[in-house]
């Protein structure tokens, strides 16, 4: 709870350092995206879950798939207003299988594929961004998009994560999957539930896309570059997991060999762990 006050306490410096921190890169969020062969870049928006798939955790009150939408919609908004060629693999509540996702992005030479999701878990107090990449070609928009969406949302950063979820790793094309906060999460839940939160969502997450080209130039940039990001396959984030439910269930038997560092690093991720697995299938 503690916590919690902290951040309502931040909210207000949470938007001024924002704006700071999105000053030192104006110029490019301003710019038009440059066109690479002489035609617009096609940004394919993937708006998570839809249909019978509300996304989420059961127990959540906020369907995590109208969130995902509407987000998507500003997003499409502004994106096309920039000059971008748009597409949407959903633009209503349908359900749409992961594979026809990765095929719409992959019917696109020249296209970057932005998928929008919301975090949930358990825990109450989880929350913040986190954006994730796969490829290593990914990582300029990876970093743009989580750069300005953390900054500008209230919330704590999670970092960018390299995980293999599925609409990650069977893309051709930059790709990446932004969590826009934790639905379950009272205070982000409040926030997203707002149009002006969503709206601002979307602003950052094109401020993103439009500066991702800067990003990948510049090497002095407080973005995260492709050495200082850490690595967590999806793999190894399995691994982890079980492991962690086998200490659960017989953790007398167990040597005492784990370190104490992985064991604090399994209690960190607990229960969002495993939320973000089930993501991998929705
Ligand atoms: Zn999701």
């Amino acid at each position: 709870m503690s916590i919690r006050l902290w951040q309502l306490h931040l909210i207000t410096a949470g938007f001024s350092v924002a704006s700071v921190a999105c000053a030192a890169s104006r110029a490019a969020q301003t710019s038009r995206d440059p066109q690479i062969s002489g035609s617009p870049t096609t940004v394919v928006i993937d708006a998570g879950h839809g249909g019978f798939d509300r996304g989420g955790i059961p127990s959540q009150r906020i369907p995590e798939k109208e969130m995902t939408l509407d987000v998507a919609q500003r997003l499409k908004t502004l994106l096309a207003a920039s000059g971008y060629n748009v597409v949407m693999t959903r633009d209503s509540d349908v359900f749409v299988p992961l594979p026809s996702r990765v095929a719409i992005a992959n019917s696109y030479r020249n296209a970057i594929f932005v998928c929008i999701h919301f975090n949930s878990a358990n825990r109450m107090g989880a929350g913040g961004i986190e954006t994730y990449f796969y490829g290593r070609d990914s990582l300029p928009l990876a970093s743009a998009i989580h750069y300005y969406v953390a900054g500008g949302a209230p919330s704590s950063n999670r970092g960018v994560r390299r995980r293999g979820f599925y609409v990650l790793r069977k893309t051709t094309v930059p790709a990446v999957l932004v969590e826009c906060g934790f639905l379950t999460n009272p205070t982000e839940g409040e926030y997203v539930q707002t149009v002006s939160y969503r709206q601002k969502l979307a602003e950052e997450i094109a401020a993103g896309v439009r500066a991702r080209n800067s990003v990948a130039a510049s090497s002095t940039t407080r973005m995260a570059t492709a050495d200082s990001v850490p690595l967590q396959s999806y793999i190894d984030q399995t691994k982890t997991s079980n492991s962690e439910r086998s200490r659960r269930h017989s953790r007398k038997k167990r040597s005492r060999s784990s370190s104490s560092k992985k064991k604090s690093s399994s209690k960190a991720t607990g229960s969002e762990a495993n939320v973000i697995l089930n993501e991998q299938e929705g």
